[in-house]
């Protein structure tokens, strides 16, 4: 209680902003996060209840919560099976959570994939006739994050029934409370049999046009995103295959990614909603956030709902190629002073992004200097210097640099180093980098030893932890 008090007071003496209203300044109508559910699965009904808290402080309005392969379907247990220690396996609260988020102004749309990607990838492994083609005209080979498996062919009629009725419980009997769906279309693999291949988005809108209309039918208002790989015409990134042209019904929101479905101009007008999502919160660093924030108010779009993943899965299979990782927990952003049920989004690296996203999510054009001097004065307290913000945003970049989905920056993770080292990927003019880096965290954890507020010894206790990773053994590897 005392903590919640002394939060509150200086929530309100930190934030020189607060007076104006933040939902009218933002040229952005959706506000929120893109968040891996179903790849965190150590996190209890409390932690995400924490989580959908930190969304709303950061002026957020929306929150896509994937949960494809994340519930415990009762029609197909295959899709879950690989993920029983998913507490919502365990002990489906997601109906509840989304009460929490509504109780919190937060809509929730929940996330999956047609055809592919978690717990759908999980029904070929019981149907292997089911799996798609690849462009090699053989069937897929397995894939996946955390949850791998096989995408299925869209025009066999079997793995339409599937996962009509997969949504269909998800949307229906586990959820009917969420707000509608974010049917994230695949951006690793299409079908390229005979059936589908030029016509694969046309398969896939056969699903995604029946979902929408039947959650229309229960909920007329309910928001149903999509790619714009149905409507657009127009080479779709990474297939070598063209998107469908079927006519656009407004009621549909759109979904726009750098990597995997290009800004529209005639099909955002066109939206009611058009968000753009990148992974600038997740891998990057506020500078990132301000230019994504631009980009998207430059391109007229409704919503900016980039990335915040973390994962807290135990690796099967080699992530990213590194058969190291295998049997091991993610840890997110390698802040393993974390336990593995302590929900990450409160950690400083996380909570500069979070700022940098609830500042320039709400103007894209504020000044970085001015973004600065707030997250100084909020972290550290009203005395903070330019200085002192630096160092917040040298930490941050620490935890930035490099970072990949599934693996740390190396600068705080002595074993990727270790294995960059075995791998030849370690150069020189690497190393050279490297130690330039942290000797700016060097520099961070001795000027504030003598930390006079909670802010300031956070930032020192975590600069401290970054260095201590590099002593002796370790420090070796990063030798001339
Ligand atoms: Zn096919």
């Amino acid at each position: 209680m005392k903590l919640g008090i002394l939060l509150m007071v200086s929530a309100l003496t930190a934030a020189p902003s607060r007076a104006e209203d933040p939902q009218r300044e933002s040229p952005f109508a959706e506000r929120g996060y893109y968040i891996t559910f179903m790849r965190m699965p150590t996190y209890k009904l409390d932690d995400w209840k924490r989580i959908v808290d930190d969304i709303h402080d950061d002026g957020g309005n929306l929150l896509l919560l994937w949960v494809g392969g994340g519930f415990r379907s009762k029609k197909f247990p295959v899709t879950w099976k690989s993920n029983q220690e998913h507490e919502n396996v365990r002990h489906d609260f997601v109906r509840d959570l989304i009460d929490h988020a509504h109780s919190r102004g937060i809509k929730v749309l929940l996330s999956f994939t047609p055809f592919g990607y978690d717990g759908v990838n999980q029904y070929p492994l019981d149907r292997p006739e089911l799996r798609a083609i690849a462009r090699d005209g053989k069937p897929v080979r397995k894939f996946g994050i955390g949850c791998w498996g096989y995408n299925l062919c869209p025009s066999r009629p079997e793995s339409r029934r599937f996962m009509i009725e997969y949504a269909r419980e998800m949307a229906f009997d586990f959820y009917p409370n969420a707000d509608g769906l974010m049917i994230e279309s695949s951006d690793y693999a299409i079908c390229h049999c005979q059936d589908c291949g030029a016509r694969f988005f046309e398969r896939e809108f056969e699903f995604v046009k029946q979902i929408s209309q039947e959650v229309w039918a229960k909920k007329p208002e309910a928001t149903v995103v999509v790619y714009p790989h149905y409507f657009s015409g127009t080479e779709v990134p990474g297939f070598g295959v063209r998107a469908a042209k079927q006519a656009f019904d407004p009621r549909w929101g759109l979904f726009f990614t750098p990597h995997s479905a290009h800004l529209d101009a005639s099909l955002i007008r066109q939206a009611r909603a058009s968000l753009w999502s990148d992974d600038s919160p997740a891998l990057r660093r506020p500078q990132n956030i301000k230019a994504a924030a631009q980009r998207a108010k430059q391109a007229g779009v409704t919503g900016y709902v980039p990335s915040l993943e973390t994962f807290s899965f135990i690796a099967t299979e080699a992530e990213e190629g590194q058969a190291r990782l295998i049997g091991k927990r993610q840890v997110p952003l390698g802040m393993t002073w974390l336990s593995k049920d302590h929900q990450p989004y409160d950690e400083l690296p996380l909570k500069i992004n979070r700022i940098a996203y609830r500042e320039f999510s709400r103007n894209p054009d504020l000044p970085f200097d001015q973004f600065r001097h707030r997250l100084g004065r909020e972290i550290l307290g009203e005395n903070a210097t330019t200085e002192d913000a630096d160092d917040l945003l040298n930490l941050q970049a620490t935890f930035a640099e490099e970072r990949t989905w599934c693996q740390p920056s190396p600068l705080v993770s002595p074993e990727r180093i270790r294995a960059m080292n075995e791998q030849g990927l370690l150069s020189p003019a690497k190393k050279a980098r490297y130690r330039a880096s942290l000797d700016r965290i060097r520099a961070v954890e001795r000027r504030h030893r003598a930390a006079k507020s909670s802010g300031e010894r956070e930032l020192h206790r975590i600069a401290k932890w970054v260095v201590d990773q590099w002593q002796n053994e370790t420090q070796e590897l990063l030798a001339p």
